[in-house]
């Protein structure tokens, strides 16, 4: 028994990094059945419902206890202002029950998601009614751009557990990265590398690691020929310096193995400019946790998704 609870420890410790949070099959059925029956009472698609909850669930240090979604709703939102804010602010108070246990709660996941569902419906049901209503609630471009990308990426998969990965070159090209997280650059001034260096020969296929959704696509002075790709757990992964694209647009949705690019050179001067510094993928990773964006280290993440491919 100890050996197997020390197993446990070790299989936890390997699987508990941050953007891998995978549910169980039995919570994620069971937040899929709320999110259905939400979208049947108020005819807001499913993955809207969905890509909120998720949002939210990487926004939120702990999850409420008792509970299965992480939506949190302002109580000034539930309630209704009451005269002290402008009336075209929350005038009514959006607090329902959806739970038909005769109680609006804001810590029952069914009243939660069903008065978030009717305050969107109040907009209307299509994309630019949900779009509009997003930004009216959470008045930040970047969360509704996250939360419209997310809902497309569970709209084409029709699944909110989306857990396969890949490296982002193929495992039998000859490449090669070390941990390099705050080094100074060799190039670009006293910045601090954010990011890993994966060195590898011209024209090598660059992959997306992950399920997201093309946010950048185009030059930049120091990055070169660069994607971005926002993926649902609110991080941004950043390809720089290719030597060329797929023909991937920005919108597109991705998932692990879809082949973005190649390995370049580019960078460090007007478009185009190639070859001041050996071939290689720069790959950053930027967290967004609803109010500020930070960049952290990709290395431990790049070494469990090559883990990951290796023991497929
Ligand atoms: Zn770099």
């Amino acid at each position: 028994m100890k050996f197997l609870g020390i197993l446990f420890i070790i299989t936890a410790a390997l699987f508990s990094l941050p953007d891998e949070q995978v549910f169980a099959d039995e919570e994620s059925e069971t937040r899929m059945a709320l999110y259905k029956k939400t979208s049947a009472l108020t005819e807001i698609p499913w993955e809207y419902i969905a890509a909120i909850d998720q949002f939210e669930r990487q926004v939120h240090d702990d999850p409420n206890e008792g509970r299965v979604t992480a939506i949190e709703i302002d109580p000034l939102f539930w309630s209704g202002s009451a005269g002290k804010m402008p009336a075209d602010y929350f005038p009514e108070g959006w607090g329902a029950d959806g739970s038909g246990d005769g109680k609006a709660k804001l810590n029952n996941d069914e009243d939660v998601l069903w008065a978030m569902g009717n305050y969107i419906k109040s907009y209307g049901t299509t994309k630019d009614d949900i779009k509009i209503a997003l930004w009216n609630y959470y008045k930040r471009d970047l969360t509704v751009q996250t939360i419209m990308n997310t809902a497309k990426v569970f709209e084409k998969f029709q699944t909110v557990s989306l857990t396969n990965r890949d490296f982002p070159l193929p495992l039998q090209a000859n490449y090669s990265y070390r941990s390099t997280w705050g080094d100074a650059r060799g190039f670009g001034g006293r910045r601090i590398h954010e990011g890993t260096d994966i060195f590898a020969n011209y024209g090598v296929p660059v992959k997306s690691t992950t399920y997201g959704v093309i946010e950048m696509k185009g030059w930049n002075t120091y990055g070169g020929w660069r994607v971005g790709i926002r993926d649902i757990f609110n991080i941004y992964h950043y390809y720089a310096h290719l030597q060329s694209f797929s023909d991937v647009k920005v919108g597109d949705v991705v998932q692990p193995g879809d082949v973005i690019g190649s390995v370049g050179a580019s960078g460090y001067g007007p478009p185009g400019t190639s070859g001041k510094f050996p071939p290689h993928l720069h790959y950053g990773m930027y967290q967004d946790n609803g109010k500020n964006e930070w960049s952290f280290d990709p290395y431990p993440y790049l070494r469990k998704w090559e883990r990951m491919v290796k023991n497929k």
